[in-house]
């Protein structure tokens, strides 16, 4: 039986090699716990700074009970892992946050399903399994309106914007796994973000909204604070926290959301995970969102997720943006984070900058723009 809180020295199980385990990894050693990650990859960034690691495949059951027999506590920075191996880590040893959680944020279906049950606010959607499902839909939702992969999709991958009837058949034929889901377009004035812990004891602690901006479909920059109205960011959290406590969540959850034209929040999708959008915190809060993460799944008391500095954060994407990283670490007042990753192909994630301002000093585009120094015009 797992004790919790768990003990210094316990050891927790992390499913995922990224640079969300890695920062996770990072802020349980702070806290004086190892990690043993579950990954695919060998060199992983979150295994450069674990205890341990399994490389192995995530379906592999042999190596599935061997890791969850080596830990105290499982975890996640990777989502996909399939229901059965779920259900056997899960009854090895506790899964954090527990797999119907997963499963819901697993399948846009479920996850549209499960927020709409719950009260909260998508796009419109239809779940779309033929050709002739789709022309339904489309009449449905009308043009433009985004096509999506039920499973597996991230970064923008497994989706496309339909806007002339003649992107209908040459989207459904090249988007895989079917089911499909189309979503009324969201004319959105702004994406914003919350992101939320829960301890097993029920109590919540939530960061501030933040406002977050896309480039080629992947998260470029991160404000914090959102610049929105009190009464969206009042909405925004109140989301969040409701989505947490539906999910009768342990763990830490992002939430995606777009506020359209007229003010109202739709969310776009859950992640029961730390996010990109909540690296922010590693520099402008006193507790990260790793830790929170941490600390819910260890089952310690979760302090105020408050933020002593307004902050912008980059990405650092791709092969392009990384040649700046000798000049990004040579800039006052950037505050650089770099993943291990050996090789920067397009479109990955190698690192990213934080640079903090006063609260309240968040300046305008402008000076966002000159507080990036280099990685600015990028
Ligand atoms: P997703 O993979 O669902 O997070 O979508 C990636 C990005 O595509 C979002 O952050 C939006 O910028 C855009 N997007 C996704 N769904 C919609 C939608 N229904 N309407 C407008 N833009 C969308």
């Amino acid at each position: 039986m797992t004790p919790f809180p768990l003990p210094p020295n316990a050891t927790i199980g992390l499913v995922g090699g990224g640079q969300l385990g890695r920062m996770s990894a990072l802020a349980a050693a702070r806290l004086g716990y190892r990690c043993h990650i579950l990954t695919r990859e060998v060199d992983s960034p979150a295994a450069q700074v674990s205890h341990r690691v399994t490389i192995s495949d995530y379906s592999d059951s042999a190596s599935l009970r061997a890791f969850a027999d080596a830990v105290d506590v499982i975890s996640f920075e990777f989502e996909n892992v399939s229901a059965e191996g779920l259900d056997l880590l899960a009854s090895i040893r506790p899964v954090r946050p527990a797999p119907s959680v997963l499963r819901i944020s697993q399948d846009r279906i479920a996850e549209k399903a499960f927020l709409n049950g719950a009260g909260v606010a998508t796009a419109p959607w239809v779940l779309v399994d033929s050709p002739a499902e789709l022309a339904a839909a489309v009449e449905r939702l009308g043009l433009p309106a985004v096509l999506k992969t039920t499973r597996l999709g991230y970064d923008g991958k497994g989706q496309a914007t339909l806007r002339a009837p003649s992107d209908l058949a040459s989207a459904f034929e090249r988007l895989t796994p079917k089911p499909l889901v189309l979503e009324g377009y969201v004319d959105f004035a702004q994406e914003i973000s919350v992101v939320v812990a829960r301890g097993a004891d029920g109590a919540l602690a939530a960061f501030d909204t933040v406002e977050n901006r896309h480039r080629d479909h992947i998260l470029d920059v991160t404000l914090a604070p959102a610049r929105i109205l009190p009464d969206t960011d009042r909405a925004a959290q109140a989301i969040a926290r409701c989505i947490a406590e539906a999910l009768d969540l342990v763990g830490l959850l992002a939430v995606e959301m777009f506020v359209d034209a007229t003010g109202q929040v739709l969310v776009n999708e859950i992640a029961p995970r730390p996010h990109n959008s909540g690296h922010w915190t590693l520099d402008a809060c006193p507790a990260s969102q790793f830790e929170l993460h941490i600390r819910a799944i260890a089952g310690l008391p979760l302090p105020p997720a408050t933020r002593h500095s307004d902050a912008v954060m980059k990405n650092l994407i791709g092969p392009a943006v990384l040649a700046l990283w000798p000049v990004a670490t040579a800039e006052p007042g950037l505050i650089p984070h770099l993943y291990g990753k050996a090789a920067a192909l397009p479109g990955r994630k190698m690192g990213h900058v934080t640079r903090l301002f006063p609260r309240g000093g968040l300046p305008g585009e402008f000076g966002i723009a000159a507080a990036l120094g280099p990685l600015g015009t990028s």
